[in-house]
């Protein structure tokens, strides 16, 4: 476990230190210079120590500071960013392929890259794009569509 020190006013720390001298207690069991978990480790010094590396409570963009800052990139951030990954307003998802099947000839036309614009033989429809957008020629009766796109979750994740 980790836990930030104690954060204690002057008074605090004159109060607590007068008690502390009073009845010579050591030092693992001042209050001015730690926590109850530090005390706890000091006097237990063979108890496990597990670091709780699931964080539920924060926005990503604030644990994640803390993470990097203070637990060196160990806690797994549980809770979601929901800002979508937008263009605009719209989530853009992930293009998976980018095909149609033309319903005149059957040709199943595919577009692999972005400039890879493809007709299919009868010249009924064409698709273009590739992964980057689903561009279509012809009349939206004459094909059938087979592109396959990943779902984008708020946060951004693929699902
Ligand atoms: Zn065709």
């Amino acid at each position: 476990m980790k836990q930030r020190p104690n954060v204690l006013t002057e008074d605090d720390i004159r109060t607590s230190d007068a008690i502390w001298q009073k009845y010579s207690l050591d030092e693992r069991y001042r209050f001015s210079t730690h926590s109850l978990l530090s005390s706890a480790l000091e006097i237990w010094q063979d108890a496990p120590v597990t670091l709780l590396r699931e964080h539920y409570c924060c926005h990503p963009k604030i644990i994640n500071f803390c993470n990097q800052k203070f637990y060196h990139g160990q806690l797994i951030v549980m809770t979601k960013d929901h800002q979508k990954c937008t263009k605009g307003r719209m989530i853009m998802p992930k293009i998976i392929r980018n095909a149609i099947r033309c319903k005149k000839c059957g040709d199943v036309i595919e577009s692999k890259t972005v400039h890879d614009f493809k007709f299919c033989s009868c010249g009924s429809c064409a698709v273009d794009g590739g992964h980057d957008y689903l561009r279509r020629c012809g009349n939206r009766e004459d094909w059938e569509e087979l592109s396959e796109v990943e779902k984008v979750e708020d946060n951004g994740a693929l699902v």
